[in-house]
């Protein structure tokens, strides 16, 4: 983020600031700001600080979504899936509605971590190692990082599917019963949060090399987006793939992870996905979509208490 701010002051906000906050220090009874436009807010006002990380994580976080989801909805995501009875009237519009929203109170809520960051709160280290042990852990970190989140993000998750906090935060996201890849950063601005933390709080606890953990940022949100692309080619029963994660958005109550199966096999909450999403002909076909749309029914009228018959 230190690196993101600099450039942002450098090239937008220092003149931003001089406008809306200008100096008003004057040199032999000439002002300062009629030399050179400069603003009482210096870069490093903690509150000139913590507003540019907002606009910079808001604008960023829009521009991020909308082309990573635009992409794979174009070039990835099976579009018969939108003929599916669970598929919302103008679901694709209503998706980038409520991400596009959900961004800025998201961005507002993670200025505190990234401040940390600008301040050198955290652990993020710059350069490269000079030993091999050095070097080792800097790889290590990767799958580290990838554990840690994964444990953090499965619990998270699981208990945002409480009914007391499903209802008033999670339900957003659930609205999907068949997500396109907009629905990835579709939700509540605290739900989302909240399964952002595990990400902030390990560069606090584990020494990280700054551009790696930049590049693990872009990668989890380009795997929030894939997780979503209702591409089912890739078969595991270790990672956690679109596959998996649509039988979430269909039967709520199972694999809640991110990466990995691993928490939901040992939480017991892990549901395999079948021939229904992997057989093209499966997939498609009315008799299965008919049958899903009816089993979701009746499992979200558990989870939200108003219990419907399965026939
Ligand atoms: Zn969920
Ligand atoms: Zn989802």
């Amino acid at each position: 983020m230190d690196v993101a701010l600099e450039l942002a002051d450098e090239y937008l906000f220092d003149s931003i600031y001089a406008k809306l906050v200008p100096a008003h220090t004057s040199v032999n009874g000439t002002a300062l700001d009629d030399l050179v436009a400069t603003s009482a807010w210096a870069r490093d006002y903690d509150l000139r600080i913590c507003l540019t990380i907002m606009c910079l994580v808001t604008v960023g976080g829009w521009f991020f979504y909308l082309s990573a989801a635009t992409f794979s909805y174009f070039v990835l995501f099976d579009h018969e899936y939108m003929n599916h009875p669970k598929f919302l009237k103008n679901q694709v519009r209503l998706e980038i509605d409520c991400a596009v929203k959900a961004v800025p109170g998201f961005a507002s809520l993670t200025v505190p971590w990234f401040w940390g960051e600008v301040k050198g709160y955290s652990l993020l280290y710059e350069g490269l190692p000079t030993s091999v042990l050095g070097w080792a852990y800097m790889v290590a970190t990767v799958p580290l990082f990838l554990l840690f989140t994964d444990c953090g993000i499965y619990w998270i998750h699981r208990y945002l599917h409480h009914p007391l906090l499903y209802k008033r935060l999670h339900k957003p996201h659930h609205k999907w019963i068949v997500p396109t890849p907009f629905a990835s950063h579709a939700f509540h601005p605290l739900d989302g949060y909240a399964q952002s933390v595990p990400y902030h709080l390990f560069v606090y606890l584990f020494p990280m090399q700054k551009w790696l953990y930049i590049g693990m940022f872009i990668f989890v949100n380009i795997w929030t987006v894939m997780i979503h692309d209702g591409n089912f080619v890739s078969r595991s029963t270790i990672i956690n793939t679109s596959a998996h994660h649509a039988v979430h958005h269909l039967y709520f109550n199972f694999n809640y992870g991110q990466y990995f199966t691993f928490w939901d096999r040992l939480g017991g909450s892990h549901r395999e996905p079948t021939e229904e999403q992997y057989n093209d002909e499966l997939r498609n076909s009315k008799k299965t979509w008919a049958q899903q749309a009816q089993d979701a029914e009746s499992i979200e009228g558990e989870v939200l208490g108003n219990k419907k018959k399965i026939n």
